[in-house]
């Protein structure tokens, strides 16, 4: 196994590379990642690039060395909600499982730049969610001690070191006074292109098939076990099928002939117009819906609400966008000043205790990532890791153990809704 699989066709990119490029006007540099026709067979074949299905197929060459593997997707790579998210990372939730696989994620997108050989912009600087009601107040502070004692460091913080933090913030509104916060110093933001590239670049130098613009249409099974993928492409045969598709899961499922508990719904997203860096950390205002960062380019990028209905609509309601921001103004009245660029919105996939699924299914060698909801990019790198270890074994390791199907029969649910209020 390499233990830097990004290196080898596509050419290690360095301050050496640059240099080397730059004197013959850039014309060496190779595409980042192939684009084959597909084979008649894959050991594996994975559905879905986004973020969760590339990072599988990482990890599944990395980990285990399976290579031989093809990443289905209808569009192109990334094009789902790993590039229309607000990139929100951080590792603070309340129950146990969730917290050893988001801090997981967290540590491997620490070192993700270097380990994939490709730029992630994973940007550290600090994640603070305001509590604006009682309710979150003793939420959070439950949330900092289950945090103690899973070696995930956050901190209870005073409105008052809150307004030093953040001076553009108004603590003393009159309907949603901040109370204080649940602080995570290594919580942060990632440019979410760039893990699906870096990524991709990845996986096609380990000789796996990325093959885009090419919908799966039906699942093949025989005896209890998958045989075959139909695809625009033709038929594809695989021993392993992993199905990683987010808010196309239930319909996915339907295919091979089982349900998953998966609603689907539009979450959205804007951006104002750029402005000067006055906004340094990345703020959560759960009880009034609305997410804040400040992108490199100096534009605010807002994430609010789903919508209150099932839907598989990539844009979202118009009503959400003026709610979001009405909310926001209170706590941020120079948003009120901004214009509002760009909205977009992607198709989430909920569970209903807010929590995924990485789990074997009825049909043989048919395996499922779905339910990250509102809240998968920051469990990227910790989600391949655990899908992987699922595919490859065929069955889950320690960090996907909680995370099964059986849990909606049993009634083991892992309930991050109150905790984590939504979960961005
Ligand atoms: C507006 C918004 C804001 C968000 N903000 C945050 C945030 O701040 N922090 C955070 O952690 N998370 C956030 N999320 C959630 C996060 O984006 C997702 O949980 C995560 O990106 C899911 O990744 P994925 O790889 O599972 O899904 P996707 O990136 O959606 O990939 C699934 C892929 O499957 C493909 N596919 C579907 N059906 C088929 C088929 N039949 N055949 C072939 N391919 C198929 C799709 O085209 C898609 O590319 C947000 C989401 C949205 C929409």
């Amino acid at each position: 196994m390499s233990s830097n699989p990004a290196s080898s066709s596509t050419g290690r990119y360095s301050v050496f590379a640059i240099a080397r490029e730059a004197m013959r006007l850039h014309s060496g540099w190779k595409r980042a990642w192939t684009s084959p026709e597909p084979r008649k067979k894959y050991q594996v074949v994975i559905v879905g690039a986004g973020g969760h299905g590339l990072a599988t197929a990482y990890y599944l060459g990395k980990n285990f060395g399976i290579t031989d593997v093809a990443i289905i997707e209808k569009g192109w790579l990334g094009g789902g909600n790993t590039g229309r998210n607000t990139t929100i990372i951080r590792s603070n939730y309340l129950q146990d499982p969730s917290a050893a696989i988001y801090d997981k994620a967290l540590k491997l997108y620490e070192n993700l730049s270097q380990d994939l050989n490709y730029n992630v912009m994973f940007s550290p600087r600090g994640l603070l969610m305001l509590a604006q009601t009682e309710h979150e107040v003793r939420g959070y502070k439950r949330t900092v001690y289950a945090n103690q004692l899973q070696d995930v460091a956050t901190e209870w913080v005073t409105p008052e070191r809150i307004k030093q933090m953040l001076p553009i913030i108004n603590i003393d509104g009159p309907r949603y006074p901040v109370l204080g916060g649940l602080y995570q110093e290594r919580g942060g933001t990632a440019r979410h292109d760039a893990v699906a590239w870096g990524y991709a670049r990845a996986c096609s130098a380990m000789g796996m098939h990325i093959i885009q613009n090419c919908e799966v249409t039906g699942i093949e099974t025989g005896a209890g076990q998958v045989k075959a993928v139909n695809t625009g492409k033709g038929r594809i045969e695989c021993d392993k099928l992993a199905l990683v598709v987010a808010g196309h899961s239930s319909v996915m499922a339907e295919k091979a002939g089982f349900r998953l508990p998966i609603e689907s719904m539009a979450l959205q997203a804007l951006v104002s117009e750029p402005v000067k860096p006055s906004c340094d950390l990345v703020i959560m205002a759960n009880t009034v819906h609305g997410y804040l960062s400040q992108s490199d380019k100096g534009e605010m990028v807002i994430g609010g609400g789903t919508d209150g209905f099932n839907n598989y609509s990539q844009r979202g309601s118009w009503q959400h966008i003026e709610e979001t921001i009405r909310a926001l103004i209170e706590t941020f009245p120079m948003l009120s000043r901004l214009k509002m660029l760009r909205q977009w919105g992607g198709i989430v996939d909920m569970t209903g205790d807010r929590s995924p699924i990485l789990s074997t299914t009825p049909v043989g060698n048919i395996f499922v990532n779905c339910g990250w909801g509102t809240g998968g990019f920051k469990a990227i790198p910790g989600s391949g890791w655990a899908m992987a270890e699922l595919v490859a074994k065929g069955q889950p390791g320690p960090l996907a153990a909680e995370f099964g199907l059986d849990r909606f029969k049993e009634g083991r649910f892992i309930d991050e809704s109150v905790a984590a209020g939504v979960a961005h």
